[in-house]
């Protein structure tokens, strides 16, 4: 019987699979079907599941109910009707399945940016007497701009201090006001323990928020079993919720009625219809609402949302780890004359659902890649990052994507003019 790559040491296989082998993964695998309910162009091969989530197929059906049905036909009686007012607190309550937490401890609003600013806020102003925010250089860098933002917002006196991952949990003192870390690290996959470092900042007073972009959807979270107080995640990786689609926030029930957001919108008002000229919070979570939800964004969220509602996310992380194994072994037996170095964790240790290696001709090679239908981006300096999403890929894609990245290397062919010229968005 043909088993998933093994999880080993970082020691890197000889024996790469066989093409039998990976057909054989494919056929076992439990999640073969799923990719039939994705649109995907031929001739690609996805690996940016993480920076774009693929379209699920039924969304497009969905979009176009609200567009047809609920906005032309039922038009502003569809905030009732088909429950407009409702889609934050409705999409939360199945994102908090995907994140260990309570229904009503989640919403989906805003952007992960605004959501960052208004939860930084609320945390440093409910604990005056502290004045530090700890998080890692090399976070993602919205992360640490809000950061920036909400210690000003907050009037001064707080500072910003930056450790390194192995150095966080020392780091926590008295002063520490709020600890932010992204859980699954945007460019090398590398996991943070939630539960030991929540179990840190608890120790020492001090709240943490945590950042899920990377992993929900990705990998299995417990945000209430690990004791976390507050978190943000993206709508649009790893979800597929479709380009710039809401985001979500996640408040602990022990903290609702304490912390206050500092974007008092109508939405977040006890009463919003009642129009009065004063602000008053609602109850709950859905205080850090703001202003009216986007509810055509709102139907392909959701779309994806419960996509992933259907799923076994120990499955979804299985494959996710097989998928990792066979690609940073095909990568060592096929591209290792090339310079390639593997980023992050080693084979077979905890991970999200990417793979990155580094190299100094990154852009250019991403570049001469995606020219041959493999899409995986770059992350500057040097890194070229690979998003595995169980739900899409075949072990076949994998070995196909290796195959090719090969050529690319051995031909030097990133060497060509076209793919040296830097664009907007990488
Ligand atoms: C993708 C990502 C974001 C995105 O923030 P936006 O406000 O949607 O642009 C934030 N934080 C992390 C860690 C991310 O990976």
């Amino acid at each position: 019987m043909i088993t998933p790559p093994t999880v080993s040491t970082g020691a890197h296989v000889t024996e790469p699979p066989t093409a039998e082998a990976i057909a054989a993964l494919d056929a076992a695998d439990p999640l073969r079907a799923v990719r039939d309910r994705f649109t995907l162009p031929d001739g690609v091969i996805y690996l940016d599941g993480n920076s774009l989530g693929a379209l699920p197929t039924a969304t497009a059906a969905r979009v176009a109910t609200v567009l047809h049905d609920e906005w032309g036909t039922g038009l502003i009686r569809s905030w009732n009707s088909a429950d407009w007012i409702g889609a934050p607190q409705r999409v939360g309550a199945k994102i908090a399945q995907l994140v260990g937490a309570a229904p009503h401890e989640v919403i989906a609003a805003d952007s992960t940016s605004v959501n960052l600013y208004k939860l930084i806020v609320a945390a440093l102003t409910a604990q005056p007497s502290r004045t530090v925010v700890l998080s890692e250089p090399g976070n993602f860098p919205t992360d640490l701009y809000m950061i920036e933002s909400a210690m000003q917002a907050v009037g001064g006196g707080h500072r910003l201090v930056l450790a390194p991952r192995d150095e966080i949990a020392a780091r926590i003192d008295d002063d520490t006001a709020l600890v932010l870390l992204t859980h699954v690290h945007y460019k090398t996959a590398e996991l943070h323990d939630m539960a030991a470092l929540t179990a840190a900042a608890h120790a020492r007073g001090a709240l943490i928020l945590w950042d899920l972009s990377h992993s929900v959807g990705a990998v299995p979270l417990d945000l209430r079993g690990c004791g976390a107080d507050l978190a943000v995640g993206c709508g649009y990786k790893f979800l597929n919720g479709g380009p710039g689609a809401p985001a979500f926030l996640f408040v602990a029930e022990r903290h609702h009625n304490t912390l206050a957001s500092p974007l008092g919108g109508w939405m977040g008002h006890a009463r919003p219809f009642a129009f009065v000229d004063h602000y008053e919070p609602a109850p709950g979570v859905a205080r850090f609402l703001c202003g009216t939800p986007p509810i055509v964004a709102f139907a392909a969220l959701e779309s994806g949302v419960d996509l992933h509602l259907e799923m076994d996310m120990q499955v979804i992380a299985q494959k996710s780890r097989a998928l990792a194994a066979l690609f940073i072994d095909l990568v060592a037996a096929h591209c290792a004359p090339y310079g390639l170095t593997l980023v992050g964790p080693p084979r077979g240790a905890p991970r999200g659902s990417h793979v990155s290696f580094r190299h100094p001709e990154g852009y250019a090679i991403m570049q001469a890649l995606i020219a041959r239908g493999v899409i995986g981006d770059f992350r500057a300096p040097d890194i070229l990052r690979f998003g595995l999403t169980p739900l899409y890929l075949r072990y076949a894609d994998i070995a196909q994507a290796v195959s090719i990245l090969e050529t690319v290397l051995r031909t030097e062919a990133w060497r060509a003019p076209e793919y040296q010229v830097r664009q907007a968005v990488t």
